[in-house]
């Protein structure tokens, strides 16, 4: 038992974040975790092993696509499931160890074990009770299924169990066309599994960019993946070693079964706060079971606030981070904030999608006046060279200021361009401001300075 400044209960991107900022700032700080590694879902289950598949996969996609058009022949390489899997347990060790060290060097006490708080000011871990004049909750998410379809792990999995097949099943059906269906779907489909896809809306990744929707599924079906649109799942049947899968069509309410190796439920994920004691304390939250906070990330309770995917806003692990570091400072007496509209959301799909801000949907409901600049990948000449010509970005700006309100990406590197419009929106820049500054030839970039020279007097290279 130790009497700490600061307990953190959740060690993911949120909760470590956090913790490495409360000590930074001068405050005796505990993180409790109760899984095996530190690094929550992002680092053992989410971002990075998911990463790592896709890339070690888009690889073989190269190989086997691209390779042979620059002058590259011989024979493509076969997959060593298991080594891949091995490079994926090890990408995964390296950042988890890393957060370790980052704990040791901070001097932050890992109480290892699931924690509950019993009162305001207390952290119970196992047998022993720590006194904390702030406790920070962090405790995340876990996936969210649907009736009628029994998660096992090993047939009907989560991304969880999608993570560690014991083999590359050759039919896979996905469940929820959102983020990680997509990704996921994605890995197994270039691994050589025919992948369907069954999505209850009629436009996959729901809330996103209208044209950027209709694009990515259109190249994504032209990679190979298939789709089944506005369709409800009713049921999974599974045997030790395959499922089927019964959806109903929402247009004619025709039933469908259809047959797989694995079933991926993708259907999203909800918060987790098993054990807190969240109810006792009084701790208000939400329908969805998300923690509610106040404008510090302080919930009803003194002393007690909450981050990251516990509580609501997007399931994103920078959104999480951000949040770590805000309240961290909000703890410390200074003035942590998070400015929820320039959230980046990136799908790592090839090619990539990112967007931050406003859609034209999202203003089009606001009756907001916007003006649109758009420049296709295929009018730059470095993603012509690197087979990577499908997409474009789009930005859109303030008809009357230029003031940049959103922006939308699909194409090479979307996750790496994406943030050269968010710095811009932070600084309250217009579009012309980013047309204005030169771009390094031959980049990708230069899309996105044509995109800004598109909403003023015109691009140059279309
Ligand atoms: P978590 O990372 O969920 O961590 C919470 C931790 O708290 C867990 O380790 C849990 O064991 C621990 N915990 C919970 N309760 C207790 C308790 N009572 N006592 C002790 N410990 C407790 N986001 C992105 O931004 N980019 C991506 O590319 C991305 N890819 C993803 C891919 C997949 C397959 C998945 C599943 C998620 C992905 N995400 C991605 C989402 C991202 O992982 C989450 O948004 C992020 O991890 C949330 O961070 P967090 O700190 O709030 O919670």
């Amino acid at each position: 038992m130790a009497n700490y400044d600061v307990i953190v209960i959740g060690a993911g991107p949120g909760g470590y974040v956090c913790a490495i900022r409360c000590a930074q700032l001068g405050l005796k700080t505990a993180v409790v975790e109760g899984r095996e590694t530190l690094g929550g879902t992002c680092l053992n289950v989410g971002c990075i092993p998911s990463k790592a598949l896709l890339h070690a996969s888009h690889q073989l996609h190269e190989a086997e696509h691209n390779f042979a058009k620059m002058g590259l022949k011989g024979k493509s390489p076969s997959v060593d499931w298991k080594q891949m899997l091995a490079y994926k347990d090890e990408v995964i060790e390296g950042n988890t160890k890393g957060i370790e060290f980052l704990f040791k060097k901070n001097k932050i006490d890992w109480l290892k074990g699931w924690g509950s708080i019993p009162e305001a000011g207390k952290v119970k871990v196992g047998d022993d009770t720590h006194e904390a004049k702030n406790i920070i909750i962090a405790s995340g998410s876990e996936p969210a299924s649907l009736p009628g379809v029994e998660v096992d792990e090993k047939v009907v999995v989560t991304s969880t169990g999608a993570l560690e097949l014991g083999k590359i099943p050759k039919k896979m059906v996905v469940i929820g066309a959102g983020v990680i269906g997509l990704e996921l779907g994605s890995v197994y489909q270039r691994l050589g599994a025919e992948v369907t896809v069954i999505e209850y809306l009629d436009v996959i990744t729901p809330g996103m960019d209208g044209e950027v929707q209709k694009t990515l599924q259109r190249i994504l079906k032209k990679q190979g993946l298939n789709f089944v649109m506005g369709a409800a799942v009713q049921k999974t049947e599974a045997t030790k070693t395959k499922a089927k899968v019964t959806y109903k069509l929402r247009k004619d309410d025709s039933e469908h079964v259809i047959d797989a190796d694995t079933v991926l439920v993708a259907t999203g994920r909800r918060p987790y706060t098993k054990g807190l004691g969240l109810d006792e304390l009084g701790i208000e939250t939400t329908k969805g079971g998300q923690i509610k906070v106040g404008k510090d990330w302080q919930t009803s309770v003194k002393g007690i606030y909450a981050i990251g995917d516990a509580i609501e806003g997007p399931m994103l692990a920078h959104k999480a981070e951000d949040e770590g570091m805000a309240a961290a400072e909000q703890v410390a007496g200074k003035h942590g904030h998070v400015n929820y509209g320039v959230i980046p959301g990136v799908i790592y799909t090839w090619p990539e999608v990112a967007n931050v801000g406003e859609t034209e949907e999202s203003l089009k409901d606001q009756g907001r006046a916007y003006k649109t600049g758009k420049f296709m990948f295929m009018g730059n000449g470095r993603a012509k060279a690197n087979f990577a010509a499908d997409g474009f970005v789009k930005i859109l700006a303030d008809k009357e200021t230029d003031r940049i309100l959103g922006a939308h990406i699909i194409g090479p590197a979307a996750g790496e361009l994406i943030h050269e419009l968010c710095v811009a929106m932070e600084f309250g820049a217009s579009a012309e401001d980013l047309a204005l500054t030169c771009h390094a030839h031959p980049t990708y970039s230069e899309a996105v300075r044509e995109a800004a020279l598109a909403c003023g007097d015109g691009p140059i290279h279309s």
